[in-house]
């Protein structure tokens, strides 16, 4: 799929998992779930005349970036549960998720990016930033992989221990399939968003 649609989905499916009993947690599932679904594919580059791959990396950094800014002016607790984490701790997650993704983004299409072990190396690096954001990139990675699965190009889930990888060859990358999960997880993920806020936080 392409990379709007591993966003928005991305971010549906972390915010489905999220307890979100704090506008901090449900910040911290938008962030994750998007950032999870976006950096499964740093390897990819695009063509001349297409900026899909950009488009998605930037939408994942403006909503980060929004995101932890909110959170820091509402004092919604993500901010918090960064500052709370010991320094080391804060820098070694950081340093983790910048070499799992340098590493990822030299890498051959569909393979080391598109494995377990890249999706729980960024879950370890985020958790360690703050512990808010290990499951949303979890389940943004893996809702990833699982849409990828639908497609032509195997996945190589098991990676490195399994090279070959497989998928289900039931819709094309960047056909109506693709249109249609973008809507879907866009339109889930404003109403799961609302739906949380309502039941959670709003009084
Ligand atoms: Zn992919």
């Amino acid at each position: 799929m392409l990379s709007k649609t591993h966003l928005t989905v991305g971010v549906a499916a972390a915010l489905a998992v999220s307890p979100g009993r704090t506008a901090g947690g449900l910040f911290a599932a938008v962030i994750g779930g998007a950032l999870g679904g976006v950096l499964c594919d740093v390897e990819c580059k695009d063509l001349p005349g297409r900026n899909d791959a950009f488009t998605g990396r930037i939408g994942a950094g403006a909503l980060t970036v929004l995101l932890l800014t909110a959170d820091s002016i509402m004092k919604a607790g993500l901010w918090t549960s960064i500052r709370t984490q010991p320094l080391s701790s804060v820098i070694v997650g950081a340093l983790i998720v910048i070499l799992a993704a340098s590493l990822g983004h030299i890498s051959t299409h569909r393979t080391f990016t598109h494995s377990l072990l890249y999706v729980a190396l960024l879950g370890l690096g985020g958790g360690l930033i703050s512990p808010f954001l290990t499951v949303p990139i979890l389940v943004g990675g893996v809702s990833h992989l699982a849409l990828d699965t639908l497609n032509k190009k195997p996945v190589p889930w098991l990676y490195p221990l399994l090279k070959k990888g497989f998928c289900l060859r039931l819709c094309r990358a960047d056909k109506a399939a693709n249109a249609a999960f973008f809507w879907l997880g866009l339109i889930a993920s404003a109403a799961l968003l609302a739906w949380k806020l309502k039941a959670n936080i709003i009084p």
